[in-house]
């Protein structure tokens, strides 16, 4: 299998960084916040309670409870709790959800709207399916058209994984788009949906008028065969907790928890208030999150569009800026590399400017000309970090 792209730019930045080298990290999507303090109380709380034994494998009634509630309420998507599975981060959620809904062997046919996060394809090709990747493009802000998307089914197409807001793309879609895309896989029965909602939080209508997030489950059509998935790692700050979860039609959700059953049994006890603080009594402070990264992605795009070259789309979700840089490849860098790839020009820029991007190529075909920031850190280190890849820029020649 191929290694996490971001995994391995962010063990090369730490390489760096222990060589005593100044580096700055756009590399890492976490959040730079630290969890909110009612959550962690709450934790030590049960810990000190005696909360330490095995949990029932998809989590504690309470917790699945909120969860339910939430996807219900907020979402739209109607769920009862025994339609929950409580994970091991979402990362979990996406591996079960498609070793559910692929047979190795058959053939079978998973499609994904790139450029899309780097996981997806290795977890889709893992259970036995080939990748059919759906290209966005930079003219259309990386949203796929209905047109793109009815044209990429095959008889063979037995699911999609879904994802917006988008990593690495930094934009969610509007919702009637979603509305759109949900109309073309209502005709195709087989197809199962895999709704990535990590990033549903951290949508910014400062910067996109009007836009909101939509949840593919919530259409009539989609509900019964669609997977809505989630975590508690970017919207709360919660990345170490390793806590998601999934809600999955009541038959697919029985089989997903005998095989989470097998694997990992359930996520530590003494979490399962957390869940429920966070859901139900976090609002302020996830929203003070928000805010701040609102400000961050108009200030990075206005840092990325002083680089000469960058063609950035306005990041308007997320925590990503993900610009084309292919303007300069075929040039040479002040220390003599040649920039052939984003991949060369991430690894140059690093080596020789001590700024760590992930570079684009693993996140499909149509992302390679790119390099993806996550602008999780301060204003500062925007704004110190682009100006040392502006100038570092400039050398190209
Ligand atoms: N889905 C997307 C789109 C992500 O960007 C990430 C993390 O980078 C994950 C899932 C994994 O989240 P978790 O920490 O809950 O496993």
């Amino acid at each position: 299998m191929a290694e996490s792209a971001t995994l391995a730019v962010g063990a090369k930045a730490a390489a760096a960084r222990a060589k005593g080298h100044d580096v700055i990290a756009f590399a890492m999507g976490e959040p730079d916040f630290d969890t909110p303090e009612n959550i962690k109380r709450t934790a030590i709380a049960a810990l000190e309670k005696g909360m330490t034994k095995y949990a029932p494998t998809p989590g504690d009634k309470a917790a699945r409870e909120a969860i339910a509630r939430k996807l219900t309420v907020e979402n739209g998507v109607e769920t009862s709790f025994e339609q929950v599975t409580v994970t091991v981060g979402a990362k979990h959620a996406i591996y079960m959800a498609l070793q559910a809904i692929v047979e190795p062997g058959r053939g079978d046919e998973v499609l994904l709207p790139t450029p899309a996060w780097v996981s997806y394809k290795p977890l889709i090709e893992l259970a036995g399916a080939k990748c059919v990747e759906v290209a966005g493009t930079v003219a259309n802000g990386f949203r796929v058209t209905p047109e793109a998307l009815a044209a990429a089914i095959t008889p063979r197409t037995v699911g999609i994984v879904w994802n917006s807001p988008s990593n690495p793309c930094g934009t969610a879609y509007p919702a009637d788009e979603i509305r759109a895309l949900c109309e073309v896989l209502a005709r195709h029965e087989k197809i199962a949906v895999l709704s990535d909602e990590i990033y549903e939080k951290l949508i910014y209508p400062e910067v996109a008028p009007g836009l909101a997030h939509f949840s593919p489950g919530s259409h009539p059509a989609l509900a019964a065969r669609t997977i809505t998935i989630n975590g508690m790692s970017k919207s709360y700050a919660m990345t170490g907790w390793r806590i998601g979860y999934m809600a999955a039609p009541k038959a697919m959700a029985k089989e997903l928890i005998k095989l989470q059953g097998q694997m990992t049994n359930s996520i530590p006890s003494f979490f399962y208030p957390a869940i429920v603080e966070a859901l139900t009594n976090s609002a302020v402070g996830v929203e003070a999150m928000r805010v701040k990264f609102a400000a961050r992605a108009a200030l990075i795009k206005r840092e990325l569009d002083q680089v000469p070259g960058f063609i950035t789309v306005a990041p308007n979700a997320a925590f990503y800026a993900f610009p084309d840089v292919s303007a300069h490849f075929g040039k040479t860098s002040p220390a003599g590399t040649r920039i052939t790839s984003a991949q060369s020009f991430a690894d140059a820029l690093l080596d020789e400017a001590h700024v760590a991007v992930v570079p684009g190529e693993d996140f499909g075909v149509c992302a390679r000309n790119h390099i993806r920031f996550s602008f999780a850190c301060s204003d500062e280190t925007i704004q110190k970090g682009i100006a040392r890849v502006r100038e570092w820029v400039a050398a190209l020649r």
